[in-house]
């Protein structure tokens, strides 16, 4: 019993190493920036560029990976629109909220993950309205937080509100704890979310400036609920 049991994962991880080697995964460890928390935030009103990122239909491997919380509340959505393969239209998928009835909207982690990129220090014009204050900022992103789920898997939270991020880079999130509050920061045109769910190769690097995804992937595909 215990011998079959030793086979099956010796057989795991030989077809996991396989994986890794075809497809690039990474070979690190998911509480990385956990062990490697600083420097904390990258922070300054420069803007900012990033390539496009590719949209992909697809992990690589087919990978399984599933959201646990939809990140926020909305009044409308804008869906992710890309060719696999191509630069992607839309890399994510937008929450937006327009009552200012609603003064704070909070942005919650969608799995559980540890915080790799946090990026703070974009203004925003006002809350309802084309953002006119340094649109490029944080590459477009305005003030964002990237969580990693491990094997390469990443959600990127995009345009919060100036002063709403209290996550830190190395946080160890579970699905449902506070990001930070909705915003119009960064290119940008009403409060909304910007959600991605990307994949990439490499670590985030905490004190440079954003960093695009390998892959960008549809997130309404890792949700157990149709929005
Ligand atoms: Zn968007």
């Amino acid at each position: 019993m215990t011998r079959s049991g030793f086979r099956t994962a010796s057989v795991r991880l030989t077809a996991a190493a396989i994986m890794a080697i075809m497809f690039g995964w990474p070979a690190f460890a998911s509480d990385y920036y956990a062990d490697n928390p600083a420097p904390a935030f990258h922070s300054t009103t420069l803007q900012e560029k990033s390539p496009v990122q590719t949209a992909a239909s697809a992990f690589p491997g087919n990978l399984k990976w599933r959201m646990e919380e939809i990140p926020s509340i909305m009044t409308y959505k804008v869906a992710f629109a890309g060719t696999p393969g191509k630069p992607a239209s839309h890399e994510g998928m937008d929450f937006v909220h327009n009552k200012a009835a609603v003064p704070h909207v909070p942005v919650i982690a969608a799995a559980r993950g540890t915080v790799a990129y946090v990026r703070t220090g974009c203004p925003q014009s006002s809350m309802f309205a084309h953002n006119t204050s340094l649109r490029e900022a944080g590459a477009g992103w305005g003030n964002h937080v990237v969580v990693y789920h491990g094997n390469g898997i990443y959600t990127r939270y995009a345009h919060l509100a100036p002063g709403s991020v209290k996550a830190k880079v190395g946080d160890k999130m579970v699905a449902g704890d506070v990001v930070g509050e909705m915003g119009n920061t960064g290119r940008s045109e009403t409060r909304h979310l910007h959600f991605e769910v990307g994949y990439n190769k490499t670590y985030f690097v905490a004190s440079k400036p954003s960093q695009s995804f390998d892959l960008v992937l549809d997130p309404e595909k890792f949700m157990s609920v149709k929005l």
